[in-house]
């Protein structure tokens, strides 16, 4: 099958277990205007709107400058994610293309070794609330690892371009703390979950070292108070029911619980694997503050600052952005 027509905007798909996401050059009716054929743009979807992923694509013309049906019937879409195999009928009738699939740890890679190596300013660390950006170049890149946090968690190490192995992975991830959020908070989005957990109190519900033990034994042990002893820990020895409880304390609880464990089990593997950078990608971090600064913050306390984490722009679009990468292959 022959690949997408040169003259016209390069489109790949990550088609995940929550999100379709979109990477797509400036398309050539000039949305963008003038000379901007390398800039890269960005759309997400919800995996259940696939028929309004559709539209987009359409509307935008991303299928060549003739997208009309008829003439697409060669297109030869670069698509990722599992849902490029179960949804690639519905292309093939919807819209009139093929998709080439690709493997989405390959993907994901190309597509963080493309960032770090040719985004200036991709790699920052957000720490104590200040971001920095992190200067990688090719010979102090490699190895890293790279905790991709999808609707489940992916583990890799990555020792050069296309050079990777997947170590290891959990189930716990974001998909799981999105569906507790839905059914704990009643919230309806994922930013509608961010804002909520962004103004509520985890303390309400976690147990903390000081509850256990006290203040004064835990100062003369040298225990820090405040860490966490055991998330939603409180809610057992409490009278209240779910009703009782704020849906932005709710929220902050989930967050913490997640973000912490996640970032425990990137430091544990890193530690056995002897890296000292990880890197975070998917949209489970979705640029927003407070889980960067959670993650910072256990891998700095787990590893005694001996390892760092690093966040990327574009973190959700990974798979997308080393599938269309693919295009030059
Ligand atoms: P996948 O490829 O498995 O779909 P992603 O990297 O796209 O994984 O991340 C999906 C996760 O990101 C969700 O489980 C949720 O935690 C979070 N997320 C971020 N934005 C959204 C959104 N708009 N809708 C649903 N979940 C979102």
């Amino acid at each position: 099958l022959p690949r997408q027509p040169a003259a016209s905007p390069l489109l790949a798909l990550d088609i995940g277990g929550t999100l379709i996401k979109l990477v797509y050059t400036a398309s050539c009716e000039g949305d963008g205007g003038g000379d901007d054929g390398a800039e890269l743009r960005f759309a997400k979807f919800e995996r259940r709107r696939l028929q309004e992923c559709f539209e987009f694509i359409r509307a935008k013309g991303l299928l060549g400058c003739n997208g009309t049906r008829s003439t697409n019937e060669n297109v030869l879409l670069k698509a990722t994610g599992g849902g490029a195999y179960k949804f690639a009928d519905d292309f093939r009738e919807k819209l009139g293309v093929y998709l080439d699939k690709l493997d989405e740890m390959d993907s994901v890679v190309s597509g963080a070794n493309f960032l770090l190596q040719n985004i200036p300013g991709a790699a920052f660390t957000h720490m104590n609330g200040q971001r920095n950006p992190v200067d990688v170049s090719p010979n102090n890149l490699f190895p890293y690892l790279l905790v991709n946090i999808g609707s489940g968690v992916s583990i890799l190490k990555v020792t050069g371009n296309r050079k990777f192995e997947r170590v290891t992975g959990t189930h716990i991830g974001g998909g799981t703390m999105f569906g507790l959020a839905k059914l704990l908070t009643g919230c309806k989005s994922y930013d509608e979950f961010l804002q909520l957990s962004q103004k509520g109190d985890n303390f309400v519900l976690d147990l903390i070292v000081k509850d256990i033990c006290g203040e004064l034994v835990c100062q003369k042990q040298g225990l820090s108070t405040s860490t966490l002893a055991s998330s939603f820990g409180k809610v057992i020895t409490s009278k209240k029911r779910l009703t009782d409880y704020k849906p932005e304390d709710l929220a902050s609880t989930l967050l913490s619980a997640f973000t912490y464990n996640i970032a425990q089990i990137a430091f544990l593997v890193a530690s056995l694997l002897g890296l000292r950078r990880v890197f975070f990608g998917g949209s489970y971090i979705r640029g927003h503050k407070s889980t960067m600064e959670n993650i910072s913050f256990a891998i700095d306390f787990w590893s005694q600052s001996q390892m760092q984490a690093v966040f990327l722009r574009h973190e959700g679009y990974l798979g997308a952005l080393g599938a269309l990468m693919s295009y030059g292959d």
